[in-house]
């Protein structure tokens, strides 16, 4: 089963993720995966890809499709793959589907972990982190005994600069007109999958299961 998992930050992909994994057997492709695996096996795309980073440089998407391209042709994929993170932009959707096609490995589904922007944001603003031990917790979903004071060593509690509403907000904004051309993109293929993903974890990894069961 050849799959891609698109979701905002913080609706819970990883979780998802690795459920999938679990469950099918196929190997989650991270694009940070990726690029350390051929970073480390010194392919030349590694290399190049290395040599773009070292410059603080955006790695070219000539480059990135190689890799991927190598990724997928590996043995671990021949039962299928599930890319997260990659495609982030048309021409590259239109590159993997080149390389699937190359490959016979073409995408079944796309599936799109959907969860509304302010309940990410709530979800995302909320994280509490001991400036003590680094603890990590959240105002709603996993607040401490005392609020502001770490369970652990009586620490206080603050918030990453990462996590203030204004940061979240724009990393959303960000993220969302990211997605949208690529949500459409599939859309039109006929392969997204909607998931409601403002569930609890547990029903929203059964409703993928369902979904994919049922279709493929
Ligand atoms: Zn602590």
């Amino acid at each position: 089963m050849q799959l891609i998992l698109m979701g905002l930050p913080g609706a819970g992909k990883g979780t998802q993720a690795e459920e999938i994994n679990e469950k099918y057997g196929i190997p989650h492709i991270s694009t940070g995966d990726m690029f350390r695996l051929a970073i480390k096996e010194g392919t030349p795309l590694g290399k190049q890809a290395q040599g773009y980073m070292d410059e603080g440089a955006l790695v070219p998407d000539e480059v990135t499709n190689g890799i991927v391209e190598e990724r997928l042709s590996k043995d671990d994929c021949a039962k299928g793959y599930l890319l997260d993170g990659f495609p982030r932009t048309i021409p590259q959707a239109e590159a993997l589907d080149k390389i699937t096609t190359k490959l016979d490995r073409q995408l079944d589904y796309v599936i799109h972990v959907d969860v509304p922007e302010e309940k990410l944001l709530e979800r995302l603003t909320g994280r509490r982190v001991c400036s003590t031990c680094g603890s990590s917790y959240h105002i709603t979903y996993n607040p401490p005994k005392v609020e502001g004071v770490c369970d652990k060593d009586g620490g206080v509690l603050t918030q990453r600069d990462d996590d203030t509403a204004e940061t979240v907000q724009k990393r959303l904004t960000v993220n969302i007109e990211q997605a949208k051309p690529l949500l459409d993109f599939y859309k039109e293929k006929g392969i997204l999958i909607t998931i409601d993903g403002d569930q609890p974890i547990d029903k929203v990894f059964t409703d993928i299961q369902a979904k994919l069961d049922n279709e493929v």
